[in-house]
């Protein structure tokens, strides 16, 4: 039997968003706001967010503020709530005074029923959200509140007193930043530590994951294309230069493609934009400025031309295409040229040693030698034991031997070190490494000490490396990099969990000369 607030729930989600049922996690996501809890929502790009505090807005009593830091994606927001027939408003630093004194007036009459704001423009509102009723603070983005990663955004730590100066109001905070450290750190900046927390998965199994070396590009996008026809596809590229000579080589060989970048003018950015919404151009050789927003349901195909600086942005990207569901192909370049390159770009900044760890992950990735979305999902977190049947190394795999007596020595070098250790002690560890750093820790005396010191070095950080793919290991970014071992690891120790790995050195020799 359906209560009324069930049917009240669906009765807005076809009268204002024209939806017949709810995403994976949106209708549980929205109980427990409704419910008036505080809420963490874990979802992929596309998983449906939104809806996740929109909802709940129109369902509670008093007005929603929406804290987001994407003051360009605010007016697009709002204006979709309003021609669905929501009063709703977007308050920032980009507005005219008269504009900003309209809106809190509107405010204060209570006449909005969802109001966003930037977490630098709070302090403005916050005189106002005292003297009237509150339904829900949505912390969008939520991520950012955390110092670790680099989407820190100082005006978010305000965030922490939220709880206190409105001890009634739910919050639910809200990102596609799924690693557990920043999960925690969502909690205890927002001072909710009994949160429920909502996690959806990151799998999307329609997208074909390919990876190839980086040689002759064009020669290889060109082949790629002849067998597409006028299908949509994006092209990310690193720089704004290599996005418009890409396109310019597409176009001489009769393929129709646009360049975008954040060089170009606002206009000629919205213009080409929409020119590929409406399937007018196929194909849009971007930066990664290009997509923020983008809702593009038929993009069948997306090619990086370059590696990414990080895995979260690789996911994304190939997370445009393929959204209505059907079959779509994915294909990275993979070249050590750019990962020089990109570890310049890092060097230096206040946040280079995280940065650079993301890269080298990213790059691990790249070289992969057992199921690719088992890598993927295993870096977000969800731990996937069958192999996808849907990537490359699926459809060709290497020649595996057994390595289970190898992955329990690692594992077990994890726990013994407490997972307190990096890669390069771990394999330290292991090869019976007789150095200071070894010695000053007394790991000399644990008993993974020299296990595995018949192995190279090198082969036995390939080792590692294929475990932290398949899921086994995991990597705490937000310290020093040390390993984590995931439930998968626990399985290979105690439960004789069998795991396979490829002789490195002779298939990545394979991979470059055949792939
Ligand atoms: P996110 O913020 O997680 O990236 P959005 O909230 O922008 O995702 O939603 C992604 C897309 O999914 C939007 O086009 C949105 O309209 C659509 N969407 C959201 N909820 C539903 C639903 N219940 N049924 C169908 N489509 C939905
Ligand atoms: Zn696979």
């Amino acid at each position: 039997m359906e209560t009324s607030a069930q049917l009240d729930k669906f009765d807005l989600l076809k009268t204002f968003f024209g939806y017949d049922k709810f995403l994976p996690n949106q209708e549980e996501i929205i109980n427990n706001v409704l419910a008036q809890k505080d809420t963490i929502a874990i979802m992929p790009t596309g998983g449906g967010k939104s809806l996740c505090f929109q909802l709940p807005a129109l369902a509670l009593e008093g007005t929603a503020i929406v804290i987001s830091p994407l003051i360009a994606l605010m007016k697009d927001q709002v204006d979709a709530l309003k021609a669905n027939g929501i009063s709703a408003a977007f308050f920032n630093s980009s507005q005219p005074y008269d504009k900003q004194q309209q809106i809190l007036k509107e405010l204060q009459d209570e006449s909005l029923k969802l109001l966003y704001v930037a977490p630098e423009s709070l302090p403005q509102v916050n005189f106002i959200l005292k003297s009237i009723k509150i339904s829900l603070f949505a912390v969008d983005e939520a991520h950012c509140i955390s110092s670790w990663g680099h989407d820190f955004r100082p005006a978010y730590t305000q965030l922490n007193s939220l709880k206190k100066q409105f001890s009634q109001v739910p919050i639910i905070a809200l990102t596609a930043t799924a690693d557990r450290p920043t999960r925690v750190d969502i909690a205890t900046q927002l001072t909710i530590p009994d949160a429920k927390t909502f996690i959806a998965s990151f799998d999307r199994p329609n997208l074909y994951l390919d990876v190839r070396p980086g040689q002759n590009r064009n020669k290889q996008i060109l082949n790629f294309l002849a067998k597409r026809g006028t299908q949509s596809g994006i092209i990310y590229c690193l720089s704004k230069k290599s996005t418009e000579k890409l396109a310019a080589t597409l176009n001489s060989k009769g393929h129709k493609a646009q360049a975008y970048h954040a060089g170009l003018t606002s206009e000629e950015r919205s213009n080409i934009q929409d020119n590929f919404l409406n399937d007018q151009t196929p194909i849009i050789v971007a930066t990664i400025a290009f997509g923020m927003g983008i809702d593009k349901s038929n993009v069948r195909w997306v090619i990086h031309y370059n590696l990414p600086k990080n895995i979260e942005g690789y996911y994304q990207e190939i997370g445009r295409s393929g959204r209505d569901g059907l079959n779509a192909h994915t294909l990275l370049f993979y070249s050590l040229a750019d990962v020089i390159m990109l570890r310049k770009f890092a060097e230096g900044t206040e946040t280079e040693t995280y940065q650079l760890a993301k890269l080298e992950r990213m790059q691990q990735y790249a070289e992969a030698l057992s199921c690719r979305r088992k890598a993927l999902l295993g870096y977000f977190g969800e731990h996937i034991t069958e192999d996808c049947g849907n990537c490359d190394i699926c459809k060709t795999p290497p020649k595996y031997f057994d390595g289970t007596l190898i992955a329990q020595k690692i594992c077990s070098a994890v726990a013994r070190l407490q997972e307190q250790e990096a890669l390069g002690m771990v394999l330290d560890v292991l090869r019976g490494a007789q150095n200071a750093q070894v010695f000053d820790k007394g790991y000399q005396n644990i008993k993974t000490f020299g296990a595995a010191k018949d192995i190279s070095w090198r082969d036995l950080q390939q080792y590692a490396i294929q475990l932290l793919n398949q899921g086994v290991l995991q990597i705490y970014f937000h310290e020093n990099g040390r390993l984590l071992l995931t439930p998968l690891a626990k399985k290979v120790l105690f439960e004789e969990k069998k795991v396979r790995l490829a002789n490195i050195i002779q298939e990545v020799e394979k991979v470059k000369t055949e792939r």
